[in-house]
This record gives C-alpha cells, sequence and structure tokens, in this order.
C-alpha cells in the first residue's frame, strides 16, 4: 500500500509540473514570439546611401583642406605623401619636400648627415631616414590575427581592437612616421606624431577598431572641447568609446582625414562595423587614415601606440623596447635615434624607426603603461633578428626572436665604460 501511495503522489506531482509549465509557456508566448518588428535605425541600416546623403545635407566637410595642401604654416608640417597609384616608379623626395602625391608609391628620402657620433661603418644599416617609405599597399598582406590576444605571460598586452581598414585595403603602418617621431627629416621635422598612418585611396572602408560609442563625427575644426587642440589637421574625424575600459581607464580610438562618416555621435557600433571612408581632408599630402588610441581621457596628450593594442597580422609579432645610455636613463639626447631591426638569417633590414620624442609640453605622447617602451616596430614576421642601435657612439645589438602576435621586449643599453684605464707594469 505504501509503494502504490507513494507512486500516486509522484504521478501527481508530476501532473502539477506539466500544467504549470505550460500555463508559463502560454503567458511567457507573447514575450518570446515577438510580431512587431522594430523600425530600422537609419544610422545602421543601408548606412552608406542613408549616411552619405545625411552628410551632404548637413554640408559635412565643405570647407576641409582641399590637397595638395598648401602654404602649411610650419608649425603644421605635413607627413610625407604616399598615395596609392599603379605606376611604381620611385620618386626622391628632398628632405622636407612635400612632391605632388600623385605618382608616390616607393618614397626614397635624401639621407641626412650621420650624427657626430656614429663611425663610417655604421652609417649604411643605422641611417633611418634612408628607407622604402613602406611596403607596397598593392601587394598581398597576410590576414590579421583575432583578437582580443594577450599571450604575454605578465599580462602586459593588450591586443584589442581589429585593424580598421579592411583586409585588402592597405593596413601596414607607413614606417617613416610612426608614433612618438616627427618623421623622416631633421632638417624639416613633422609635428609629432600622436597616431599611425595606413596610406591607402579614397573610398576604402574605415571600421571600428571594438564596439563602442561615437562620441564625435564632425570636422575636428569644430572641437569646443579640445579633443584635438583645435587643430584643423585632422579633417572630418570619429572618436569612439569603447565598452572595455583598460584597468580602470576609459579608452577611445580616432579616425582622421575621412572623406566621410556613416555615424553619429550617440550612435552606438560594434566591433568592425564601417564607420566612415578614408579620405584627404585636414591637413594631408594624401589620403590615408590616421588612427590614434587614447587611454584614460580623451585628450590630444592622452595618446598610446596604437600598434600595441591592434592586432598584428598572423605570422607576425610587434617589436617593442627601450633605448638607454650606460646608467639606464632616457636622456633628450638620445630621442629621435635610428633604430635598426635586421634579418639574422641574410642581413636584409626588416624595418627601421626611430625612438619616441618627449617635448613635455603637457599635450605629450605617452609611452604604454606595462611595457614604458621609447620605440616600436609593426609587423614584424616571425624570426630571428638583430635589433641595432648607436648608443652614445657605442654600437649596441641585441638578438631577438620574434614570436607571433605579441609584443617581443628588447632593451639597447651600452656597457658602461670605465672611467680610467688600469695601467700594466711590464
Ligand atoms: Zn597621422
Amino acid at each position: 500500500m505504501r509503494r502504490s501511495n507513494s507512486g500516486c503522489s509522484a504521478l501527481l506531482i508530476v501532473a502539477v509540473v506539466i500544467v504549470g509549465f505550460v500555463v508559463l509557456l502560454r503567458f511567457n508566448a507573447p514575450q518570446t514570439m515577438p510580431t512587431v518588428i522594430a523600425p530600422p535605425n537609419p544610422a545602421t541600416s543601408t548606412p552608406e546611401e542613408n549616411a552619405i546623403s545625411r552628410l551632404l545635407r548637413e554640408g559635412f566637410g565643405e570647407d576641409s583642406t582641399p590637397l595638395p595642401t598648401v602654404a602649411i604654416p610650419e608649425v603644421m608640417p605635413t607627413i610625407p605623401p604616399l598615395s596609392i597609384e599603379q605606376d611604381m616608379t620611385p620618386i626622391v623626395v628632398g628632405a622636407g619636400d612635400v612632391q605632388d602625391s600623385s605618382v608616390a608609391v616607393a618614397l626614397v628620402v635624401t639621407p641626412t648627415p650621420p650624427p657626430p657620433t656614429a663611425t663610417p661603418s655604421d652609417d649604411e644599416e643605422l641611417s633611418a631616414t634612408q628607407v622604402d617609405a613602406t611596403r607596397d599597399p598593392n601587394s598581398w598582406q597576410p590576414p590579421a590575427l583575432i583578437p582580443p590576444i594577450s599571450k604575454n605571460p605578465l599580462g602586459y598586452d593588450h591586443y584589442w581592437f581589429v585593424r580598421p581598414l579592411d583586409a585588402n585595403a592597405n593596413n601596414w603602418v607607413l614606417e617613416v612616421y610612426p608614433y612618438g617621431t616627427d618623421g623622416p627629416s631633421q632638417e624639416n621635422p613633422l609635428r609629432q606624431h600622436h597616431g599611425i598612418d595606413m596610406s591607402n585611396r579614397i573610398g576604402e572602408r574605415v571600421r571600428a577598431a571594438a564596439a563602442g560609442v561615437v562620441i564625435w563625427s564632425a570636422d575636428g575644426r569644430q572641437d569646443e572641447v579640445d579633443y584635438f587642440q583645435n587643430s584643423p589637421s585632422y579633417g572630418n574625424v570619429i572618436l569612439i568609446e569603447h565598452y572595455n575600459q583598460y584597468r580602470g581607464q576609459k579608452l577611445f580610438t580616432l579616425y582622421g582625414h575621412l572623406s566621410a562618416a556613416f555615424v553619429q555621435v550617440g550612435d552606438i557600433v560594434e566591433q568592425g562595423q564601417v564607420i566612415g571612408l578614408v579620405g584627404n581632408t585636414g591637413q594631408v599630402t594624401g589620403p590615408h587614415l590616421h588612427f590614434e588610441v587614447r587611454l584614460g581621457e580623451n585628450r590630444y596628450g592622452s595618446t598610446v601606440n596604437p600598434v600595441l593594442w591592434m592586432v598584428p597580422y598572423v605570422g607576425h609579432g610587434v617589436i617593442a623596447g627601450r633605448v638607454l645610455d650606460a646608467s639606464g636613463n632616457y636622456p633628450s639626447s638620445l630621442q629621435d635615434i635610428p633604430v635598426t631591426i635586421r634579418r639574422v638569417q641574410d642581413g636584409r633590414t626588416e624595418a627601421t624607426t626611430t625612438s619616441y620624442i618627449y617635448l613635455n609640453s603637457g599635450s605629450d605622447i605617452n609611452d604604454d603603461p606595462n611595457w614604458e617602451e621609447n620605440f616600436v616596430v609593426a609587423d614584424v614576421p616571425t624570426g630571428l633578428y638583430d635589433v641595432i642601435a648607436i648608443i652614445n657612439g657605442q654600437r649596441v645589438v641585441e638578438r631577438l626572436e620574434v614570436l607571433e602576435g605579441m609584443t617581443n621586449w628588447v632593451v639597447l643599453q651600452p656597457e658602461e665604460r670605465p672611467t680610467e684605464v688600469p695601467t700594466e707594469s711590464p
């Protein structure tokens, strides 16, 4: 009898549960199966058509600086010309010259005299001013890795952002004008670079590096909040504040010189969403995307090196490091000095860069909070390299293996020279 009773009870419980479940389903049915379709968001649906017509209606960028830029004041120097055309004939650009960019592809910069401390045998390999300006943008480029990546065992890396251009656009970072530097010419330095440049045709799609909210989408000259230091050089510019913060600090990305913007302030964007088109508005000598990362505050003086935030290519890593004197300091005399990356396998120079410049201006560039680097080289193929610099007359070489998808760290510091040479009696 006990078995029979407990069996009945169990059946009853099951029946009650089933009835309850059916009732629940009925009550919830209208919510789980909506019949009303939300109206399309004009900012995100068919973005090309709606946004462009809106932009034209609003006269977006109408009064931007036309190209080629002429009579640029000395305090606002221009970047080297690098447009993308089929004509591959290299042109020679004198130091500081700005040529017609219509045929400029491979840029050869006239070498400047070697620093007085350099020995003649070192001049050739260490002259960062004599370089191929960049890789051929029309050449094949590998796909990018998928963010976020942080392979460094100490968690120093933060490759959180997708590349802001399509894979078949030019994603190589312009080598002669990296972050924190003033360009290839010693005589006619450019404005210190707070971002990186990627030369591209007008109209290439620009994509949000990560999800976030658009907080600026207009000509930079309308700045009333000191995002751009009232500089006309940005042209049409988009700023995104990202949902992800970094160690409690806000994170922003900036996209400059655009020909069109498909988003407006307040729009929510997804990672990889098309937000605008490459252009040549503002102070430029050729169409390109100027890309910045800002950490903490959305200010001109809050930038960090975007190369340490944007995923490298498959099969590539990033070299970052410190140039230091024998005492471990980074005085102004060591700033803006050439660093050469040479492949061990065949002695070929893979890349050159120059170390950061600090102007102590309050709107300075910044090193990474983890790495505290003073130079960075983007997208180096994996392999073994010698990293070379002449520091206070001493040639310093450090061998380094570059691994994929991470920051490969190197310190270039000469050995302390003995102040007294011990004399030996014969
Ligand atoms: Zn730039």
